[in-house]
């Protein structure tokens, strides 16, 4: 039988890889200019790094990770998210001793095992951009003005930058308690799920696609209304440094993000072109995690843009596929040869060319030079090298000219 891709992985085959490569390429322009440096971080870790950074009444820890254990008997898990590996190099390499302030991004796949759908996979890759060691609100601003810039580089439009404060370690506790109140006598409408959020975890309700939920949750008090003053002032600030950095947001207060870290100023940018699954990017802050995987006290902030979903806003009327610049049709046993010779000196300048290996007819050999969409095809037959000359196509304009072999290599590369 044959044997297929595993449901949610996904090939990138070649006619989309120009889009993906283009994407990647713009985020380390962008994301470099602005100070980042990369880091590659290893899809697996030890599951207690996610179940503690992450938090254990998270969707992430409670269903979704892809979990093992070894050989060797330890528990493992396909990184679900990148930021908890970044912090956790970030400690263990010392990085602070170095500058307090680390600006690292990261690109790479992601596993969760969720329910597949348009713009939902099991293993999809992610842009992440990480910020530890600054708890002023001008770098929340300041991570913020670098996503927005990507994203009008990589040529996105319709795009909408939502912001809200989650508040923090001395504030949230008493906003989860309002909201566990005020949903007590609605738990009836809630779905088993929610049912158990409540009691473990009520802001994940928010989050929740069912519409009882939903509705249940529609009139409850505000998790900004409840802030403490410092994060009030705070966020206040973070308002003012986006709107400095030329910046327009909704404030959004039901979105409260899928992880528990988060504290302070949480955002998202979502996009109207991709239906429900409208999010391009979630980000915040999370002054708590380092504390949770490691003991010290280092502010973060930062943001993970979805691959997937980025590539399918991408301009329709752009190139992204590199095709061809030339294709050599060789007609007999020595033009081959002569082809093959001249094919690798066109490769060692850059070229992209082809030949045909089988040595097929003329006709055969065009029909396959037009479906590669090449611009030009050279043509060599036994007669005309034996003059020393060949025939070179434009495939645009169908007309041919004949170049003299001596300077056939010069000629073509200053042609194309
Ligand atoms: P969602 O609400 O769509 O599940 P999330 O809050 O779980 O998103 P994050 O953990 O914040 O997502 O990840 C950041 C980005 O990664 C998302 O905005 C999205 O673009 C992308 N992403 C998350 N999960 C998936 C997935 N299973 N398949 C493809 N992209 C994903
Ligand atoms: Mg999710």
């Amino acid at each position: 039988m044959e044997i297929k891709a595993i449901r949610g992985f996904n090939d990138i085959l070649p006619d989309e890889i120009g889009k993906w490569q283009f994407v990647e390429k713009t985020a380390r322009e962008v994301f470099e200019g602005f100070g980042f440096s990369e880091i590659r971080i290893p899809i697996l870790e030890k599951t207690e790094l996610f179940s503690r950074g992450i938090g254990e009444a998270t969707d992430i820890v409670e269903k979704e990770m892809y979990t093992f254990i070894d050989r060797g008997g330890h528990s493992l898990t396909l990184r679900p998210e990148a930021t908890a590996s970044m912090a956790r190099a970030y400690l263990e390499h010392q990085l602070y001793t170095f500058d307090p302030v680390a600006k690292l991004y990261c690109i790479g796949p992601m596993f969760r095992y969720e329910r597949p759908q348009k713009g939902r996979y099991r293993q999809f890759y992610q842009i992440d951009a990480e910020v530890f060691g600054v708890e002023n609100p001008m770098v929340d601003a300041e991570v913020i003005v670098m996503l927005i810039d990507f994203l009008k580089k990589v040529g996105i439009e319709k795009l909408e930058l939502q912001i809200n404060s989650l508040g923090c370690r001395i504030c949230r506790p008493g906003y989860r308690e309002e909201l566990k109140k005020f949903l007590s006598n609605k738990s009836f409408q809630l779905c088993e799920d929610c049912q158990r959020r409540l009691q473990t975890n009520p802001l994940r309700i928010f989050d929740c696609k069912v519409e009882s939920c939903q509705e249940a949750i529609a009139n409850s008090p505000k998790v900004i209304d409840f802030i403490c003053s410092e994060c009030q002032k705070h966020f206040d600030q973070v308002k003012e440094y986006l709107e400095a950095g030329g910046l327009t947001y909704l404030l959004n207060p039901r979105m409260v993000r899928g992880l528990d870290y988060y504290t302070r100023t949480a955002f998202e940018v979502v996009s109207y072109q991709l239906g429900s699954q409208n999010a391009v990017t979630g980000g915040g802050r999370y002054d708590n995690l380092f504390q949770e995987i490691g003991g010290l006290e280092i502010p973060g902030i930062g943001f993970a843009i979805g691959m997937e979903r980025l590539v399918l806003l991408l301009p329709k009327d752009r190139e992204f596929v590199q095709t061809l610049h030339l294709f050599i049709a060789a007609l007999g046993e020595g033009a081959l040869k002569e082809a093959y010779r001249l094919l690798n000196e066109l490769h060692l300048r850059g070229i992209r060319a082809e030949i045909d290996y089988e040595g097929k007819s003329l006709k055969s050999q065009m029909r396959r030079a037009d479906k590669l969409k090449v611009p030009y095809v050279l043509i060599l037959g036994e007669k005309e090298i034996s003059r020393g000359k060949a025939v070179l196509r434009n495939m645009e304009t169908k007309s041919q000219e004949e170049i003299a072999m001596g300077d056939l290599l010069n000629n073509l590369v200053d042609k194309i």
